[in-house]
């Protein structure tokens, strides 16, 4: 983070707002470093479910309904409700907290699962049998995978011709190259030599209709108009305008998803280390206002290439799977349901930047 200010977490002089003024408070007082990141990470991780779950509490309260949320949406909100609850009274955690707390805290340290697992033992032998914590880091995964913001993950040939997928899915060996598939590991199991990590698009661009945190926002391009002269948003361009001519009845409603594409490559390793490279590949909607489409929450990572060299060229092999979301959401559509006007309606994409 070279160039930043230390500590400067809440960008004053761009235009945000200190709204958590205990973390501040906390910042400024004695505490001790340690105290502050724990408060601060506890505190960004509350708003991080909040976020990434969508809470949705005008909901609850019965305000702005006037159609009962589908199926699909029935069964999220009670899966949420369910562990969303706080483990005691006064508790700030919930399972659900605790769970994404857990994944984040393996991953963060690179903990192996056995470990994870003896830790929640001895949580668990800790608290009373009546608080609810996941038994286990597979029931902690799991839990999250069940609300919507699983990983799918793909096979793919090692020189990346192409991906084991649909009607590819049971091929041992490639079809281009002949280049098997598995290897056999040390306890004589089959396994994939390469494989990719996709983060499916559809259930996320749902969330952002589910939650009162972002629903508002996905009609922000068409309600706040700038004037002709000023340029801050992707609506603002010719190009922008040029797609709304182009298709009137797409444009008509402000709710159709409009999504920007981004990957770009990097190497995790210092150079001189093995040769590495990590192609992720990001979407972010545009429906969103600047200050929302261009911060974390709303850049969704969609595929993680990792590999020993750069794709290149053949990055569209990994990319095969968003394409066809994409597809399904241009052609078809796919029914949502919008907390705010409860109506039914159709997500379409549109790719801004490439
Ligand atoms: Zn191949």
């Amino acid at each position: 983070m070279n160039g930043f200010k230390p500590g400067y977490t809440v960008w004053t002089s761009h235009g945000e707002v200190e709204s958590d003024t205990m973390f501040n408070n906390f910042v400024v007082g004695e505490s001790s470093r340690s105290t502050e990141h724990n408060y601060f990470q506890g505190s960004r991780m509350s708003d991080m479910v909040d976020d990434a779950f969508g809470m949705h509490s005008d909901f609850e309260q019965g305000e702005n309904v006037e159609e009962a949320p589908n199926e699909e949406a029935n069964i999220f909100y009670e899966q949420l409700r369910d562990c969303s609850s706080p483990l005691f009274n006064g508790s700030q955690h919930s399972k659900l907290s605790v769970a994404v707390r857990l994944l984040s805290i393996k991953s963060d340290n690179n903990i192996s699962q056995g470990a994870m697992d003896s830790m929640i033992e001895l949580m668990k032998e800790l608290v009373d049998p009546n608080v609810e914590i996941p038994d286990s880091y597979y029931k902690a995964n799991a839990l999250v995978s069940k609300l919507g913001l699983s990983s799918i993950r793909i096979d793919c040939c090692e020189k990346g011709c192409m991906l084991y997928y649909k009607e590819d899915v049971n091929l041992e060996s490639c079809k281009f190259c002949s280049h098997p598939r598995y290897k056999i590991g040390s306890t004589g199991k089959k396994l994939a030599i390469k494989a990719m990590h996709y983060l499916p698009l559809i259930p996320r661009l749902k969330r952002l209709y589910a939650s009162n945190s972002s629903a508002p926002h996905m009609r922000w391009h068409c309600e706040n108009r700038r004037p002709p002269s000023v340029t801050c948003h992707p609506s603002d361009g010719e190009a922008w305008k040029h797609f709304d001519r182009t298709y009137p009845d797409f444009a008509a409603e402000p709710r159709n998803v409009r999504l920007g594409l981004c990957a770009d490559g990097f190497t995790p390793f210092s150079v001189g280390a093995t040769p590495y490279s990590c192609w992720p590949v990001f979407i972010t909607p545009y429906n969103l206002p600047p200050e929302m489409c261009m911060t974390s929450p709303y850049i969704f990572l969609n595929c993680v290439i990792s590999g020993s060299s750069n794709p290149k060229s053949k990055i569209d092999v990994y990319l095969q799977p968003l394409i066809d979301e994409l597809k399904l959401l241009w052609s078809e559509g796919v029914e949502t349901w919008d907390i705010l006007v409860t109506k039914f309606q159709h997500a379409c994409y549109f790719n801004v930047d490439y």
